[in-house]
């Protein structure tokens, strides 16, 4: 095996599609917020896999669960039944306030089954015309890579070269109600959006907006699909990023922390009404609900029932604003937050958002940029107050050429 950071990243960018473009930390190991990489430096970990790991690196509880598992059956496929499988997706749809699971792996995945639900049921309850279903998603939305997805995406790199794509999504502005409520026409079966969008950096939409969202989806006989891979699960300090404008949707696409940082979980979880439209043969999935997933899962959904990590997004979230804020001006030209998670604009004429998270490494804190002069913060709900406060001083002192 290599040894060296430098012969591991020659390693992979040797034998590793280009897909991405990591900062040269290559970790070896990790527990609760912090990493340690294959040279013994640690790191505390401020990104969080993009929330995958809103409970910590190998939490104790989803570790016993995990391991329990292994020790009885992992895979069945859903050609039988497994003993997991009801008791997580139970627990899950009464969490959500919701029926029904379609349980998958991916976020992407996840979103294109909400899609396809949602275009049946266009068809079969709502009456639209068939092939003529159009579903309503928001500029600057971050749903996934597959061709279905990046189709409606309006980040030029993320589509550049990949089409035909599939039609039937119309793109309104984010955060305008007025332009959502235009686009809706009688083919409108769903509104896809997430309540925060993360992968844009952390854009909160105005107060009111997804309320007005729900409205004119309910007046207009739509679908609201919240998709909160990124946005659920604790991160905002509600379950729900929803709860926190008193919006309830018609479907939830989660993912992400749903696997416990462990394995891939996600699920579709909404209203038997609504997932009654899939019907034997019609979709599915080999691993989607398999017993070790289901398991992992599971223990999330009875972490997320005692409101704890909850509640610590709350509070920790209000103190890393508190941290924050004082900072534009010096180095940041805005800083947006909901709970624990900070989209933070750099000033692009200090420098790139890339040389800032370089700086932080070398300081010891890991986040990533994104669009360029965005940085986002979302460590582990698990993490420590001094070592929050500890991360936004190093990155003070980066914004201050320290
Ligand atoms: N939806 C949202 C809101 C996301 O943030 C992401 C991932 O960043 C996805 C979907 C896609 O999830 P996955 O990478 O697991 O396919």
């Amino acid at each position: 095996l290599p040894r060296s950071t430098a012969d591991h990243v020659g390693l992979a960018d040797a034998v590793t599609a280009h897909t991405y473009a990591p900062l040269p930390v290559v970790v070896a190991e990790a527990e609760g917020a912090w990493v340690t990489d294959v040279e013994g430096r640690r790191y505390l970990d401020c990104l969080a896999g993009y929330s995958a790991l809103n409970f910590g690196h190998r939490h104790p509880t989803l570790l016993a669960a995990a391991r329990e598992q292994l020790a009885r059956v992992t895979l069945t496929s859903r050609a039988f039944g497994n003993d997991r499988l009801g008791p997580f997706c139970r627990d899950l749809a009464a969490l959500a306030g919701m029926d029904a699971v379609v349980p998958m792996n991916t976020g992407a995945e996840a979103v294109e089954t909400a899609i396809k639900v949602a275009r049946r049921w266009g068809y079969r309850v709502r009456g639209v015309p068939d092939g003529r279903a159009r579903i309503v998603v928001a500029e600057g939305n971050f749903h996934g890579r597959t061709t279905t997805i990046v189709g409606f995406s309006t980040d030029p790199v993320a589509r550049d070269g990949f089409g035909p794509f599939t039609p039937g999504f119309d793109v309104v502005p984010f955060g305008d109600a007025a332009a959502l409520r235009a686009a809706l026409t009688p083919d409108t079966v769903a509104v896809l959006i997430e309540p925060v969008q993360g992968e844009a950096g952390v854009v909160v939409p105005p107060p009111g907006y997804l309320a007005a969202v729900r409205e004119a989806c309910t007046a207009a006989g739509v679908l609201l699909v919240a998709d909160e891979i990124q946005s659920g699960l604790g991160r905002t300090g509600t379950t729900f990023a929803c709860e926190l404008e008193g919006v309830v949707p018609d479907v939830y696409v989660l993912g992400k922390a749903l696997g416990g940082g462990i394995l891939p979980v996600s699920a579709v979880v909404a209203r038997a009404d609504v997932l009654d439209v899939l019907t034997p043969g019609s979709h599915g999935s080999t691993f989607g609900g398999n017993p070790l997933g289901a398991a992992v899962g599971h223990a999330v959904v009875r972490l997320l029932e005692t409101g704890e990590y909850q509640a610590r997004a709350r509070r920790l979230g209000e103190r890393l604003a508190a941290r924050l804020q004082p900072l534009v001006g010096r180095g940041l030209r805005a800083v947006r937050t909901r709970g624990l998670w900070a989209g933070v604009d750099l000033d692009p004429a200090l420098m790139s958002g890339r040389a800032a998270c370089e700086r932080l490494a070398a300081r010891g804190v890991l986040t990533k940029e994104t669009h360029g002069a965005t940085l986002r913060l979302a460590p582990p709900l698990v993490i420590e107050d001094d070592d929050l406060d500890w991360a936004v001083d190093q990155l003070a002192a980066v914004l201050a050429g320290a």
